[in-house]
């Protein structure tokens, strides 16, 4: 536990705002502090340029980052400049390993960030104040032209686990930031038991705008939905954060919330950004970075991995980061009603590892999985583990529609999906955890690790 945690589990609750309420304080004069201002304006700017502007800023910012790295990082001293994908990825163990060799500057002159790793391994950056500012004026930027601005009542589910299970038992689930108008709820003891505690909470507390992990917000609404529930002052936009947006999410949380769900793409470790335009469509903002697609042979695809190059690293440069996702490029013809230039994606297919492994149909992704509860009553979450080849576990949450009709279809389309030569296992239990970060996993491929 850390000590921020252990004061947290200690000290009365108002303290405990208070206490949050400055530090949240603190946070943002930090990241809105320094260049914040001129950077954020020109983010504004950006948008109206012509492709030939825009092309003479993307070579001048990539110029610019790629001289700074070749200097200041021993692991890029032999950074081929001219043609970036003759550079080896950088791999997650790199970053583990030789995290002193890739950064550029010292612990203490920047702001640290830990990712959680998939395989427990925790991973360390440093980004500079500046590149933090800039980061921040991107995503404050994106999030004001969806209407939202600090100040305004926003609900935050994001994985920092500062309630107990005696809070919960006292009707409290949520810490609030008084001066900056936040409730941030924990994501660690959304349950059927809790459902209540949350909602009369969300029902009170009326925000404007929800920030957080879909997955988390997605189950309040499920639980909500199969209780005929719906907020009685609407929310206006959810943002979700870290996790992987799939359609069910959009179709049930916009039900319940009564809002609009606006994605984007970014990560704790830097990546550069993918934002959704006003008119629904996710666009690359290429002067924040590099997105290579990659086929399994590292080859240029459509559809595949992604490799990033984000011109906001450089406390720890990523330069052809194998970051672990996959995305598919629309048509490069393509173009969007918002009038905008930059580059179209189609969809963010979500984590490479969220897969389950089938002997008869192969690699059977996320997005596939997820879509097998359709037209399934009375699911409320569900988890499919892989141990073996050929044996699959369905951890499922359900309410008292899943009887033995509901799960008779939903072996049924797990077996369109996986083939019958695997023994799926359907378990019905109280809960199924999330990870220590705070997220929800769906698909635990555990052939891997
Ligand atoms: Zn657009």
């Amino acid at each position: 536990m850390s000590l921020k945690e252990k004061f947290i589990k200690k000290t009365p609750m108002f303290v405990q705002s208070s206490a949050i309420s400055l530090f949240n304080t603190y946070q943002y004069k930090v990241r809105h502090g320094g260049e914040y201002k001129k950077i954020r304006e020109y983010y504004a700017k950006v948008e109206s340029f012509t492709a030939s502007q825009l092309d003479k800023e993307i070579k001048k910012k990539q110029k610019s980052f790629f001289k700074y790295v070749k200097r200041k990082s021993a692991w890029y001293n032999k950074l081929n400049i001219k043609d970036l994908t003759k550079n080896i990825p950088l791999e997650k163990q790199d970053i583990i390993n030789d995290f002193d060799k890739i950064k550029t500057i010292r612990e203490k002159d920047g702001i640290v960030s830990l990712t959680g790793g998939t395989t427990g391994a925790s991973m360390k950056v440093v980004y500079t104040k500046k590149d933090m500012q800039e980061r921040f004026a991107i995503l404050d930027h994106f999030r004001a032209q969806h209407g939202y601005h600090l100040g305004r009542k926003t609900a935050w589910f994001s994985g920092k686990n500062l309630i107990s299970e005696h809070d919960i038992q006292n009707n409290i689930c949520s810490h609030y930031d008084f001066i900056n108008k936040i409730r941030f709820y924990s994501t660690f003891h959304i349950n059927q038991d809790s459902f209540h505690v949350y909602w009369q909470s969300l029902v009170k507390f009326q925000p404007e705008f929800i920030v957080g992990f879909p997955s988390s917000v997605y189950e309040l609404c499920e639980i909500a939905d199969s209780l005929g529930l719906q907020l009685p002052t609407p929310v206006k936009v959810f943002f979700p954060t870290a996790e992987t947006v799939l359609p069910k999410h959009r179709e049930v949380i916009g039900r319940v919330l009564g809002c609009q769900l606006v994605d984007q793409y970014a990560s704790s470790e830097g990546a550069p950004f993918i934002l959704e335009c006003t008119h629904g469509r996710l666009h690359i903002h290429p002067l924040t970075g590099i997105f290579e697609v990659v086929d399994e042979n590292l080859q240029p695809a459509q559809s595949g991995e992604l490799l990033v190059t984000s011109y906001t690293t450089h406390g720890t440069p990523l330069i052809r980061y194998r970051i672990g996702d996959n995305i598919t490029l629309a048509d490069s013809k393509e173009t969007c009603s918002c009038n905008s230039i930059f580059p179209l994606v189609e969809r963010i297919d979500g984590r490479t590892s969220d897969y389950i492994l089938s002997p008869t149909h192969g690699k059977v992704n996320l997005g596939n999985i997820s879509n097998s509860t359709k037209n399934i009553e009375g699911i409320i979450k569900f988890q499919v583990i892989q141990n073996q080849l050929k044996a699959l576990q369905v951890l499922v949450v359900c309410s008292d529609k899943f009887n033995q009709q509901q799960k008779e279809s939903f072996r049924a389309a797990l077996v369109e999906r996986f083939g019958d030569n695997m023994t799926i296992d359907i378990i019905v239990v109280d809960d199924i955890a999330t990870e220590k970060s705070g997220k929800f996993r769906i698909v635990k491929n555990l052939l891997d690790s």
